[in-house]
């Protein structure tokens, strides 16, 4: 990715990264506000409803015991006295008198002396009680009174009493509507009557209607629902409410994401300039890991493994900034890095001992660099080594150019270089075509050697790699060897060479020097004493 296309993709990341928590916050505070808007709203609801019950059970219970005791004498004394304690005793119930026509003849407020007009009925319940709504007494002349009236008595309700809840909220509308009658029993602010269709079966139901969340709730007892409708503007307050609380919450959590986007496209934007720096500044160091003949346990040779030690102190692993030096065409500097510090850590070694060889990892930019074959021949010659000395390690996935991985690997070979091809296993090499290259080792796959023994299913491929390299004629390294298990069944299986912890870790040259002169004086000892 170039420069201008990275920073363009940091900041639509940015932005992204600021904008989308703070969506997240406003659309989750949203939602918590209509929750909470309509749980207040269902809460009116059901408050009036059970005003609502409560008043009709009074209803119920006072007439019932007038019509089953004073049916007969409706206005004696003593019907006027029952009457005067069920009004006393009963909270909702205003009065309660004998109806004859449309007047109240005696009651519980003006005994035997006043009768009172009602006017006509505005509707009848199928089960038999007739509803004014709207009854005006001359000793009251500002209210308006509910008389529901059953078996010729009625009780006076007043109209305001199962809807006084919400006294704060002046602006909440709220209803009693009888399921048989089109006009509210009783009501205070805006009302539709469709509402109770949204009802359907259900005992309750809560719902966005224009400026309204309305909750409508059905009586169990009664044909009765009762209806509170809360402007939507509650909703906006809260949840502006709660968005101020959520935003700059949402807002920093943007904030560090973007510093964190940033920080980490800096550092991956730096980290080609760092490893160009680190090759100027000579940051870059080899440590060796032993080759073990399995028959005798003698190192014979060893792979130089690249290390980078940032200024910090701070040891980089080669998995990290080879592939980086490979995509931003720095891969031939570090390969003549690598050729450098092998003569410097080991070129006196090599002379001295012919029969020791150094391994190094050879990229596929170096098969395309012209200057590649000069430069490790000149290597050779700073050392005052052989050729033999060195043996270049390929990937499976360098060969990938089949004209440029003949070429070279036959001049290499020809010029007395060996060559092993590394990793094999992981690539796709066709058999045919590995025949076509001139090689010396095969070096199989840590990942084959881990599964030896296991359950794995790659737990069988090592036989046959083992059998590809005897009809290719070519020596077996194998890689990443930590038990004597592993080594065991590899030397059982023919295979000549190992590398692994079980051996040595990769150190730098000086201890690989000092156990290789140990070694040397052992097998002196060994040698005399037989
Ligand atoms: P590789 O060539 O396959 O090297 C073997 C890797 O296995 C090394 O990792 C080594 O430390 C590790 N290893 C050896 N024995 C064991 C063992 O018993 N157990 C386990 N778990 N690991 C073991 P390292 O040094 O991190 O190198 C990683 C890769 O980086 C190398 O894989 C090689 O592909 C690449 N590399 C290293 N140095 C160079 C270099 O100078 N040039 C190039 N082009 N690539 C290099
Ligand atoms: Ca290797
Ligand atoms: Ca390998």
């Amino acid at each position: 990715m170039n420069k201008p296309a990275a920073v363009l993709l940091t900041l639509v990341l940015a932005i992204t990264a600021v904008s989308v928590p703070i969506w997240f916050a406003v659309r989750q505070s949203e939602r918590q506000a209509f929750e909470t808007v309509s749980a207040q709203a269902m809460a009116y609801a059901r408050d009036v409803l059970l005003r609502a019950d409560e008043t009709g059970d009074q209803i119920t219970a006072g007439v019932e015991r007038l019509a089953r005791d004073h049916a007969a004498h409706p206005c004696s004394a003593a019907s006027i006295d029952a009457m005067r304690e069920i009004d006393v005793g009963s909270s909702y119930i205003q009065a309660i008198g004998h109806v004859r026509g449309d007047t109240l003849v005696c009651s519980s407020i003006a005994g035997n002396e006043t009768a009172l007009a009602l006017g006509p009925v505005d509707y009848r319940t199928k089960a038999g009680a007739a509803f004014r709504r709207n009854v005006r007494f001359p000793f009251a002349p500002q209210r308006s009174f509910v008389v529901v009236e059953i078996k010729h008595f009625a009780a006076i309700i007043h109209k305001d009493l199962p809807i006084d809840t919400a006294k704060s909220a002046s602006d909440v509308s709220l209803a009693v509507l009888s399921a048989q009658d089109p006009a509210p029993t009783t009501a205070r602010g805006y009302i539709d009557r469709a509402w109770l269709g949204r009802l359907g079966s259900r005992t309750e139901a809560v719902f966005e209607d224009g400026p309204h969340i309305v909750a409508v709730v059905r009586s169990k007892r009664y044909l009765t629902v009762a209806v509170a409708a809360v402007p939507l503007r509650y909703l906006r307050d809260r949840s502006s409410d709660v968005a101020q609380r959520l935003v700059p919450i949402g807002l920093a959590a943007g904030v560090l994401l973007t510093l964190a986007i940033l920080h980490l496209a800096r550092s991956q934007m730096a980290l080609p300039a760092a490893v160009r720096t680190a090759l100027r500044r000579k940051e870059l160091f080899l440590e060796y890991q032993p080759v073990v003949d399995l028959r005798t346990g003698r190192w014979v040779g060893a792979e130089a493994l690249l290390r980078w030690r940032r200024p910090t102190g701070e040891v980089v692993q080669p998995d990290l900034f080879i592939p980086i030096a490979e995509q931003h065409g720095m891969i031939v500097r570090v390969t003549r890095r690598v050729l450098e510090r092998v003569c410097e850590d080991a070129g006196a070694y090599l002379a001295g001992n012919p029969d020791f060889h150094i391994a190094i990892n050879v990229s596929a930019g170096d098969f395309h660099d012209p200057d590649f074959l000069e430069g490790v021949h000149a290597a050779l010659r700073g050392m005052g080594a052989a050729p033999a000395s060195l043996v270049l390690e390929i990937t499976e996935r360098s060969l990938l150019d089949p004209d440029v991985a003949r070429s070279t690997t036959g001049a290499l070979r020809r010029s007395g270089f060996a060559l092993a091809i590394d990793d094999f296993g992981t690539g796709y090499s066709s058999l045919s075509y590995l025949e076509s290259l001139e090689l010396d080792y095969l070096k199989i796959d840590r990942s084959f050697i881990e599964a030896i023994g296991t359950e794995a299913p790659t737990s069988q491929v090592v036989q046959h790699i083992i059998a590809i390299a005897r009809d290719l004629d070519l020596r077996m390294i194998a890689e990443g060897v930590e038990s004597h298990a592993q080594a065991d069944s590899l030397r059982a299986r023919g295979v000549q060479y190992a590398q692994g912890w079980l051996f040595g870790k990769p150190m730098p040259f000086a201890a690989l020097a000092e156990q290789l002169e140990r070694q040397r004086r052992q097998e002196a000892l060994a040698a005399n004493a037989g």
